[in-house]
């Protein structure tokens, strides 16, 4: 092949700009070392990268025509064709063309177009993380330190976070040809909608390694577990969530660690019900305790009050024990402890308890036929 740049791309010498765009990036496609078969595509299309890079470019492409191919490569090798703009004084092909320099202008060819997404290089602060814990009543009225045990993503410490060792080789991403991004196109009953999202295999940022860590496969963050202390706010309801700050996902670019979301879930057990700040007690009492009134013990999430059941209560009715309650998240304060009598009907009876029943129903005018209960009258009628 020719060394001329208008050889290079397959273009006549008045050829204009977006000529010379459309030529190059189909030659871009044909050479790009990672899916061309030819031993010297990566040279080649070295050449094409600057044979574009020189010809889009309206004032290198006047200094290249005026000097012809042999001078101004001679003049660039020395640094003089870059003179005036800034930075120039490496030329328009840097320190001696590196792979990084041609990465760069692939990049800059194609990342620019089409607004959002391609390489994104800016600090992003990393996911927040979600998990659960699970505290006991008491845990929650007093408020406590918990120790959590989670596995988490971390930045790997072999590569820190890069991915792949310091001595690895760029290569552009071969899923995306270093733009960042993929198209995908979807059959909609809208009809064909084309998607653009961020190249999976580089995330973005159009390029690949020669070499993966071996730690982290790539992704420079591992899981691992870690453990933290939890400080669990007195009050604290089930479904509420702590925020440990920069306990979450490792950041990008440099970016924060996001956060970690602690949903809390409170294991209230059998005796209580949690309503908000109050809480629900069911205490039984005798059939004497409702009908004479008592003073009866009642015991609370921190120690046992004395409650007065007046005579005349009936199974059912609801007294409340103010502030009692659980301790209101944050603020000053506590609920209420809801306390429901339960009278307890007698399951069975000596002879005396029977016979002063029998005699409270009577004096009471009641007729019950207590020898033949209603067992023993349904059973006789079969
Ligand atoms: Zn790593």
């Amino acid at each position: 092949m020719s060394e001329d740049f208008y050889d290079v791309l397959g273009v006549s010498r008045d050829a204009d700009e977006d000529d010379i765009k459309t030529a190059y990036r189909k030659k871009a496609a044909e050479y790009h070392p990672d899916v061309s078969d030819a031993d010297d595509a990566e040279e080649t299309f070295k050449k094409i990268q600057k044979a574009k890079e020189v010809l889009t470019d309206e004032e290198k492409r006047r200094q290249y025509d005026q000097l012809g191919h042999e001078r101004f490569t001679e003049a660039d090798k020395r640094g003089a064709t870059g003179g005036g703009g800034p930075g120039g004084a490496g030329g328009p092909f840097g320190g001696g063309g590196g792979a990084g320099g041609f990465e760069d202008i692939f990049n800059q060819f194609f990342g620019g177009r089409g607004g959002g997404g391609g390489r994104d290089t800016r600090p992003r602060q990393g996911r927040d993380l979600r998990t659960g814990l699970t505290v006991d009543l008491a845990e929650a009225f007093e408020g406590t330190t918990k120790e959590l045990t989670l596995t988490r993503p971390t930045t790997c410490e072999t590569c820190d976070g890069e991915g792949h060792p310091s001595d690895a080789d760029v290569r552009t991403c071969p899923q995306c040809n270093g733009q960042g991004q993929v198209r995908q196109v979807q059959q909609t009953p809208l009809g064909r909608v084309q998607q653009t999202s961020t190249c999976p295999r580089c995330e973005g940022t159009g390029e690949t390694y020669s070499e993966d860590c071996a730690d982290c496969g790539g992704d420079g963050v591992v899981r691992e577990e870690a453990t933290l202390s939890v400080e669990v706010p007195a009050g604290i309801r089930s479904g509420q969530s702590l925020r440990m700050e920069r306990e979450g996902a490792p950041g990008e670019n440099g970016g924060p660690n996001g956060d970690l979301l602690i949903e809390v879930d409170v294991d209230v057990g059998e005796r209580y019900e949690r309503d908000g700040d109050d809480l629900r007690v069911t205490e039984a009492v005798s059939f004497p305790q409702a009908v004479f009134g008592d003073t009866i013990e009642v015991e609370t999430v921190d120690g046992s009050v004395e409650m007065d059941v007046p005579a005349g209560t009936q199974s059912g009715e609801t007294f409340r024990l103010k502030g009692k309650g659980m301790p209101r998240l944050r603020r000053r304060g506590r609920g209420d402890l809801y306390v429901k009598v339960a009278v307890v009907v007698p399951e069975s009876l000596n002879e005396e308890q029977r016979e002063a029943l029998e005699a409270f129903a009577e004096a009471g005018g009641e007729e019950i036929d207590v020898g033949g209960g209603f067992f023993e009258k349904l059973k006789s009628s079969f």
